[in-house]
C-alpha cells in the first residue's frame, strides 16, 4: 500500500494500516523539519478526538489539548456568546495545534516500524485502473524512483499528485468560490478572549482563535488581489482592534506576527473519491473553506474509514467497505460543506451572488439575530459547529 502525503489523513491511515497488519510506505514531499513547523488547524471535534483515542493515537492531545466551549460574536447589533458545549449534543472542541498532532502521529508510526520517505515528491500515479498501480517519485536530489502497491491512497492535499493523475472524466469536480479572501495570521501573543471571536464589521470580518497560551490565530477579511506584504504588523493589529471593537470589549494582546498568508475561501468536492486502485482522502478528496474549521476533522474521519475498509479487503478478502468508501465519506463531506457555506454567509455579506448588497447585509444580520435569540437555531449551530 502506497500512501502519498504525511498530513493528518496520511498518518492516521498509515498508523491504522500498520496496526491492522497491512504493510505500507508513506511518501512525503516535505522534510521532517518542514512538516513539524507547518501550523494550520487547531480545533478538533469531539468525534475526531474519540476516533484518535479509539486507536491509541490521542495521548498527546489528551495530555496537552485544551477544552474549548464558547464562541463570541461581535456585530453592529452588539455582542453575544454561545456556550456550544451546553447546546445541541453538548460537545466541546479540543484545541491542539495540527503540527503537534502530526508530530505525535509520525512518532507513533515510526515507533510501530512504519516506513516513510521525506523529501520524496510523488510525480504521478500510473496504472490506477489496473491492479498494480505505480507511483513515480523524485527524491530531494532530483533522483527518480518508483513504488508499487495493490492500492494507492492520495492524502497529498489539493495540489498533490493524486489529483493530477486522475484521467479526464474519471471523477467530477464540484467547485465553489465563496468570493471572500482572508489574511490568515499567526501571532506570538496569548489569546485575547476565552472564546473563538467572530467580528462582523463594515470593514469586513475579523476572527480570533486560540492555539496555545503563547500563540493565537487571527483572520482579517481582505480585498481580492491584496498580498500579505501589504500588511505590516502595526496595520494588522490596528485593523483587528477596530473590527473586533477593542475600544468597547477590551484590548487585544499584541505580539509579533509569525506568519501571514492570503487564503481565498474556496470549496471543492471530487466525486467519487476513487479511481480504480487510487483512493482520495483529506484535502485531496475535498477542500473546505476554513470558516468552520472542518478540514483536519474530515481528514481523520476519512482516513479511519479508508483504513478499516482496506484492512477488510486486504486481510479478510471483504471488498464491501472499499466499494462504499466514497459514498460514506461524501455524505459527511457535503454536510460539512453546507455548514461551512452557512458560516461564510453568516460572517460576510454575500458578495458572490446577485442582488443589492444592502439586501444581503440585512439577511446576514437576520441570520445573526436568529442565532442570538432562537434556541433551536443555537442547537442546530452547536451540532454542526462541533460535529463532523
Ligand atoms: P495536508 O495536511 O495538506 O497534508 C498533505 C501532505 O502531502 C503534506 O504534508 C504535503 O507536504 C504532502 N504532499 C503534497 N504533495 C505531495 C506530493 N506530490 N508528493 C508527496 N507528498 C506531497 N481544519 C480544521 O479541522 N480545523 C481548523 O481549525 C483548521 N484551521 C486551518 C487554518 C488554516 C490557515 C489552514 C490553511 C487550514 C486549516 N484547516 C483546519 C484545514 C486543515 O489544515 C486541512 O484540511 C488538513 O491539513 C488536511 O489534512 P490532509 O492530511 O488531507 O492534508
Amino acid at each position: 500500500m502506497v500512501i502519498l502525503g504525511a498530513g493528518p489523513a496520511g498518518l492516521v491511515l498509515g498508523n491504522l494500516l500498520l496496526a491492522g497488519g497491512v504493510g505500507c510506505v508513506v511518501l512525503e514531499r516535505a522534510t521532517r523539519a518542514q512538516l513539524g513547523a507547518r501550523q494550520r488547524a487547531g480545533f478538533l471535534a469531539a468525534n475526531t478526538v474519540r476516533t484518535l483515542e479509539r486507536h491509541g493515537l490521542a495521548e498527546g492531545l489528551l495530555r496537552d489539548g485544551r477544552t474549548h466551549t464558547t464562541c463570541e460574536f461581535r456585530t453592529e447589533d452588539g455582542r453575544f456568546r454561545l456556550d456550544y458545549s451546553s447546546l445541541g449534543r453538548g460537545e466541546p472542541h479540543t484545541v491542539y495545534p495540527q503540527h503537534l498532532l502530526v508530530g505525535d502521529l509520525l512518532t507513533q508510526y515510526l515507533n510501530a516500524g512504519g516506513q516513510i520517505l521525506f523529501g520524496a515528491e510523488a510525480m504521478a500515479v500510473q496504472g490506477a485502473a489496473g491492479t498494480r498501480p505505480v507511483v513515480t517519485v523524485r527524491d530531494g536530489d532530483g533522483r527518480p524512483g518508483r513504488w508499487h502497491g495493490r492500492y494507492v491512497a492520495g492524502c497529498d492535499g489539493r495540489h498533490g499528485a493524486a489529483r493530477r493523475s486522475l484521467p479526464p472524466g474519471a471523477v467530477r469536480r464540484h467547485r465553489l468560490d465563496h468570493g471572500v479572501s482572508w489574511l490568515g495570521l499567526l501571532a506570538e501573543a496569548p489569546p485575547s478572549l476565552d472564546a473563538v471571536g467572530y467580528a462582523v464589521h463594515e470593514r469586513g470580518f475579523a476572527g480570533h482563535m486560540a492555539r496555545t497560551p503563547e500563540v493565537t490565530r487571527y483572520y482579517l477579511q481582505c480585498e481580492r488581489g491584496s498580498s500579505a506584504e501589504d500588511w505590516p504588523d502595526d496595520r494588522i493589529w490596528d485593523e483587528l482592534a477596530l473590527r473586533m471593537r477593542a475600544d468597547r470589549y477590551g484590548p487585544l494582546r499584541r505580539g509579533p506576527v509569525l506568519d501571514r498568508a492570503v487564503v481565498h475561501l474556496e470549496s471543492d468536492v471530487l466525486e467519487p473519491l476513487r479511481h480504480g486502485a487510487l483512493f482520495l482522502a483529506g484535502d485531496a478528496a475535498s477542500l473546505i473553506s476554513p470558516s468552520a474549521a472542518k478540514g483536519a476533522n474530515l481528514a481523520v474521519l476519512e482516513a479511519e474509514l479508508l483504513a478499516l475498509a482496506l484492512i477488510d479487503d486486504l486481510r479478510h478478502g471483504t471488498p464491501e467497505g472499499l466499494e462504499q468508501y466514497s459514498a460514506r465519506c461524501l455524505e459527511h463531506i457535503w454536510r460539512a460543506q453546507e455548514f461551512s457555506r452557512w458560516m461564510v454567509r453568516l460572517l460576510h455579506s454575500d458578495p458572490g451572488t446577485d442582488g443589492s448588497p444592502p439586501f444581503h447585509d440585512r439577511l446576514r444580520r437576520s441570520r445573526l439575530a436568529s442565532l442570538r435569540t432562537s434556541r433551536s437555531c443555537q442547537d442546530w449551530f452547536a451540532d454542526h459547529y462541533v460535529g463532523v
